[in-house]
């Protein structure tokens, strides 16, 4: 936690804050905070800046906050992804919002396991909190939005071809003729399949809705390392607009 996102919820008045739960154990046991320390904090889908520990107890810490910096921008990206196995689910929404992804969209595939949806982790709770705590790794405070999609056809036919205009719209899929490009830089949609990859109909299917399939060379990557690797590529994240 490199920040505490502060949501509507923490707020006990003007500029003041009372953190319990985990972020209450983080200050104390990693941060190792006492009453006087400063520590960093952002509003959710607002400002950044620090706070004072003016209160310390077992049950909670009252903050004293000013707000001063806006958050990083976010990715120009809309990244759809075929839903993940439940245990890697977790990890990718805390990369994707680590990384500055603010749009994402869970769709279904021929190899992603209908039991997948099932998952508690799609609750909205469970959302907020792992997209929680990759922006407060990352020190953003943007929230994603997060769109669940349990059909590919009618998402691909009906959805997709208005996401991909007036963007670069890739599909990464092994073994494709063409690299994947790098620093697009600019408003990009990209597709990322299940762990068994996108079968061939359903590639054919993203082509017809805008979508260019790309490959990242002969490895094949876990899905929750070609979300970094690919969004590394695409995007210079030391570029002062990011
Ligand atoms: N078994 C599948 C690979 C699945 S990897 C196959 O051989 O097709 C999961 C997803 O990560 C892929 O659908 C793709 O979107 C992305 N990916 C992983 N490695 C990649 C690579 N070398 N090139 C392009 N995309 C890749």
């Amino acid at each position: 936690m490199n920040l505490a996102l502060l949501f509507d919820e923490d707020l006990t008045g003007e500029g003041e804050a009372r953190l319990t739960g985990r972020r209450l154990a983080h200050l104390r046991t990693v941060l190792g905070a006492d009453v006087g320390d400063r520590v960093p904090v952002g509003r959710v889908n607002g400002d950044l800046g620090s706070a004072d520990v003016v209160r310390l107890t077992d049950e909670y810490a009252d903050l004293r906050f000013t707000l001063d910096q806006p958050p990083p921008a976010p990715l120009p990206l809309t990244l759809v992804l075929a839903m993940p196995r439940p245990k890697m689910f977790r990890r990718v929404l805390q990369t994707c919002a680590a990384l500055g992804v603010k749009d994402l969209w869970l769709i279904h595939s021929l190899k992603v396991e209908k039991s997948y949806w099932q998952t508690p982790w799609l609750s909205e709770n469970h959302l907020r909190e792992n997209l929680t705590l990759g922006l407060e790794q990352a020190k953003d405070t943007l929230m994603p939005t997060v769109h669940v999609r349990k059909r590919f056809k009618p998402f691909v036919e009906d959805e997709l071809p208005a996401l991909t205009a007036g963007r670069r719209a890739l599909v990464a899929h092994p073994g494709t003729d063409t690299p994947c490009p790098t620093y697009v830089n600019g408003p990009t949609l990209l597709c990322i399949g299940p762990e068994g990859g996108f079968i061939a109909y359903e590639v054919d299917k993203l082509v017809e809705a805008g979508c260019e399939p790309v490959h990242l060379g002969r490895r094949i990557l876990r899905v929750e390392t070609a979300v970094p690797v690919l969004v590394g590529r695409l995007f210079d994240a030391c570029a002062p607009v990011y």
